[in-house]
């Protein structure tokens, strides 16, 4: 097993205190890498590489830039069969999901690279303000913002590096990348990547350690010009309390609603429902997580749930026919297990699921949900989804709408004028008609409102919030009337 290092200046380098910790697989505890533990002093020692590597980057042509990507891109091809074996020992999700996670890698970095390259301005029609005239052209031109703090979870710890680095370093920015403490050995893999594909010295940095040690070091930088996070509330609330002037990108926690209504396809929505309440072991930030059903057919609903939710098979990541694994610790496990058992003294009906082994937790179904209840209000990030009823499709959305989150919502139904009414009225970044939330194109527009965060990601949402844009006046002397 490889020592890892802190990738700053486009060298592998050892923390300054030389402290190192194990990490540990979620699943059966074993030691899966070894890595650097950073402290505020390497936080600040990236930050000087990055500033140096943001004058070289900032001077490389799009065309340049574009060709180090697509060479990055292809890496990722290759080798993602190696990052999907280190993502699923080190996060505990199965081999399969690992994979799929993993073979998006290089798409996310292409369709940056291409978003890089079409960084358009635009002409500005100035003589339509009184006084102006035709001396004068205005146009604005988009720069990278500079030097980018990214900020990652331990859920998809692939995807949400890329989400981050790829449109940051395509934009021209340069990047100090702090992943999970969880989930460390996934990022570097994909950094390698980048530093292989010949990205220069100082351009992309990585500190591997914990968010509570090195974050605010990060965070309150003023050389830093951009925060591009996505983790809990909590910890978004409070960056966002100490950032300055900077800046941010939010991609935060959610407590998703998905509604059945009375004329939908009951079968087709607990297929989807079967899938988006549990991948990944529900820790999702796009988890269906509270099933509001029409009370006429909530019996049904269930009936059609239980079997689907009983087939899936959780347990040893890279076990035969697995496609769900642990959870990523223990203690989260424990605190799912103990959510769902308040939510059962509180009157709720457990359905199915819910045992639990070590950090695998068998898929749940709770019925007779409060839906305002903390199982339902509260973000889960668990396998288990809160069945509750309503009334009509107002009630519903009223239902939806009730929690502090608003990233992705689902509706199921087959009349046009409901579905009008819920993409319209139902207050979440992503609305998805006949199928839950959980579901991504990487080049779409994603990002939650209310306490769901603030910002899009999505790479050309993301490189729009990750460069600035110059406005430039030309002033000529007037020959005609202005
Ligand atoms: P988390 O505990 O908030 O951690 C996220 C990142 O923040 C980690 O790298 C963490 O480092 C770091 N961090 C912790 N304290 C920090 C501080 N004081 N300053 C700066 N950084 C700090 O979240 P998580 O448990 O990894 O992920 C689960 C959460 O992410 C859920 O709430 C989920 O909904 C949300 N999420 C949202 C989206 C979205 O797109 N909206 C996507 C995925 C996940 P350590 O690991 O070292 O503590």
């Amino acid at each position: 097993m490889k020592a890892q290092s802190l990738l700053i200046g486009g060298q592998w380098v050892d923390a300054k205190g030389h402290e190192r910790e194990d990490v540990t697989s979620p699943f059966n505890g074993d030691v899966v890498g070894n890595i650097a533990l950073a402290r505020p002093a390497d936080a600040e020692r990236a930050i000087d590489a990055a500033v140096v590597g943001f004058e070289t980057w900032r001077r490389t042509p799009a065309h340049a830039r574009f060709a180090i990507l697509t060479k990055a891109a292809a890496l990722a091809d290759e080798r993602a069969e190696d990052i999907a074996q280190i993502m699923s020992r080190e996060n505990g999700k199965s081999i399969l999901e690992a994979r799929g996670e993993a073979s998006r890698s290089g798409d996310i970095i292409r369709l940056s690279a291409f978003e890089g390259s079409q960084l358009y301005g635009d002409s500005l029609p100035l003589d339509a303000n009184k006084g102006t005239g035709f001396d004068k052209i205005g146009f604005t031109i988009h720069q990278p913002v500079g030097v980018i703090v990214a900020i990652s979870p331990f859920n998809y710890p692939a995807l949400l590096v890329l989400h981050k680095i790829a449109p940051a370093l395509a934009a021209g920015n340069a990047v100090v990348l702090k992943p999970a403490r969880a989930t460390p050995l996934t990022a570097l893999a994909v950094a390698q990547c980048f530093v292989d594909a010949g990205l220069p010295d100082g351009v992309l940095n990585v500190v591997t350690g914990g968010g509570s040690d090195v974050g605010d070091a990060l965070v309150r930088d003023r050389r830093v010009r951009k925060i591009s996070f996505t983790g809990s509330t909590n910890v978004g609330e409070h960056i966002a309390s100490i950032a300055g002037v900077k800046k941010l990108s939010l991609e935060l926690g959610a407590s998703g609603p998905v509604i059945v209504l009375d004329d939908a396809d009951i079968d087709a929505a607990t297929t989807s429902i079967a899938l988006g309440g549990y991948i990944n072991a529900g820790q999702v930030c796009i988890s269906a997580q509270r099933i509001i059903v029409h009370e006429k057919i909530v019996d049904d609903f269930i009936a059609s749930l239980t079997p689907k939710v009983e087939a899936i098979r959780v347990g040893d990541p890279f076990g035969d026919g697995i496609t769900i694994g642990s959870m990523i610790s223990r203690a989260e496990a424990d605190r799912v297990t103990e959510s769902i058992r308040a939510a059962i003294s509180a009157g709720a009906r457990l359905v199915t699921g819910g045992e639990q082994d070590g950090s695998v937790i068998q898929p749940a179904i709770v019925a007779d949900v409060d839906p305002y209840s903390p199982f339902a209000q509260d973000e889960l990030f668990g396998p288990a989804v809160a069945v509750s009823t309503a009334r009509d499709i107002q009630h519903a959305i009223e239902l939806a709408n009730s929690t502090a989150y608003g990233l992705g919502a689902g509706v199921f139904t087959n009349n046009m004028s409901n579905t009008i009414r819920a993409i319209r009225e139902i207050e979440s970044g992503v609305v998805h008609i006949n199928w839950t939330q959980l579901w991504r194109a990487d080049l779409m527009p994603y990002g939650g409102f209310k306490s769901s965060g603030i910002g899009k990601e999505g790479p050309r949402s993301a490189i729009a919030e990750m460069t600035e844009i110059k406005t430039v006046i030309m002033h000529g002397t007037p020959w005609t009337n202005n």
